[in-house]
């Protein structure tokens, strides 16, 4: 069965078609630059990679390009070849704790989500729309970024705040990642055996989250309503002092939209390297001799060893330590400083294991107290998986 997994943003569209259950990648791309001159895609097929530039005024075109390459390229012979499409929404608030069909009613909540990610779930609604026109015989599903965190008790997803903020507001923790967290724990439970088990998932790239995983469901997150919280991240501040924020408002009359723009876009790594948001660039910099950057790289470990710590405490124990995403699969320092760091809970680096990029494997010595392991994260094969069950 063909599924296709997909991923909107305002201006960009990614795809990924698999042959399911056998999981093969048929192929891939993306539409970038939808609506803004200069648009053009890239067709991932038979391990070739080819570029086309071309006008994209909307989704709309950019996904008949898509269904025009998939016919020309023989990848079907037909649409009606397409049983499920699975779209990638980033906030399911507490609606959705888990994959849904697409009906009218889901669609509508999805768009009214928007409040909780402005930037994204509109995005989404216009992907999803124009998917129905061009493909309207396929089961669409949206597979939610927040519903792997939607099993967090009320006591991990509460703020402590005035209740009405959570009540007509709905203020509370909701986290992201949630996908890469489920893939790679179960992946992890695969690898163990079992699954009444106790793990830690890292997923750190440009934006990053830890997860506490209790016998494969998520017991608590370090994002929180937003994605802005927890770790320090390439240009998030993540955890401070909430009161910061209405203090530097008060002091130099700086509006919302300035303070979001200054909290998600020039703080985290950049603000405290002075010069990137890109662990390469602090990795390089460091090496440099640029004390900015080894100060950024510390505050940056040590926040996530802050978490590990204290879910290693609220899990009760550890059975594995799960490393992913852009910088936990690729970056050979950042990952030895936390295991260094987590010595005193008897964990041992393996310095050659750890010496790869991107691959499946476990990076500490075989008397570690707890096993660390990177695990390469597939959110594309997660939807594509969720979406065949429902479309099957
Ligand atoms: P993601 O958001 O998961 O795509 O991760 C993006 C981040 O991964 C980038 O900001 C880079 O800092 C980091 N990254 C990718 N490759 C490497 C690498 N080889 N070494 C260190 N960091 C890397």
């Amino acid at each position: 069965m063909k599924v296709l997994s997909v991923n909107c943003g305002s201006s960009s569209l990614k795809f990924q078609m698999y042959e399911m259950p056998e999981e093969k990648v048929l192929i891939s791309g993306v539409f970038e630059r939808i609506g803004i001159d200069g648009s053009f895609y890239t067709i991932k097929l038979n391990g070739e990679k080819t570029k086309k530039e071309v006008a994209l005024p909307n989704h709309d075109v950019a996904v008949n390009y898509l269904t025009e390459e998939l016919l020309s390229n023989h990848v079907i012979e037909s649409l009606d070849e397409i049983k499920g499409i699975g779209h990638r929404i980033v906030a399911g608030g507490d609606k959705f704790d888990k994959t849904v069909v697409i009906d009218d009613k889901v669609l509508a909540d999805i768009d009214y989500l928007s409040l909780l990610a402005p930037l994204h779930n509109p995005a989404a609604v216009v992907g999803i729309k124009a998917f129905r026109k061009a493909v309207p015989n396929a089961v669409a599903t949206a597979v939610f970024d927040t519903a792997f965190h939607q099993t967090m008790p009320k006591e991990n997803y509460l703020y402590p705040v005035p209740e009405e903020w959570y009540t007509k507001y709905s203020v509370r923790r909701y986290g992201a990642h949630g996908t890469s967290h489920k893939y790679v724990s179960a992946r992890m439970n695969e690898i163990l055996g079992r699954t009444d088990t106790k793990l830690i998932t890292c997923h750190i790239g440009n934006g990053g989250s830890i997860s506490a995983v209790l016998n494969g469901k998520c017991l608590n997150t370090s994002m929180g309503f937003t994605p802005n919280a927890g770790i320090i991240m390439g240009s998030r501040c993540g955890d401070m002092d909430a009161t910061i924020v209405t203090y530097m408002m008060e002091q130099t009359g700086m509006s919302p939209k300035e303070m979001d723009n200054a909290l998600n876009k020039q703080s985290g790594l950049l603000a405290v390297s002075g010069i990137s948001s890109d662990s390469r660039d602090i990795e390089d910099g460091i090496k440099a001799g640029n004390a900015k950057c080894a100060l950024a790289q510390k505050m940056f470990v040590n926040r996530i060893v802050d978490f590990i710590a204290k879910y290693y405490v609220e899990l009760g124990g550890c059975d594995a330590i799960v490393f992913t995403a852009g910088i936990g699969e690729n970056s050979i320092s950042t990952r030895a400083e936390i295991i260094e760091k987590l010595a005193v809970l008897g964990v041992k680096l393996d310095a050659s294991a750890n010496d790869v990029r991107g691959v499946e494997r476990c990076i500490t010595a075989k008397d570690s107290k707890i096993p660390c392991w990177i695990i390469p994260t597939d959110e594309e094969l997660m939807i594509a998986r969720d979406t065949y069950e429902l479309a099957k």
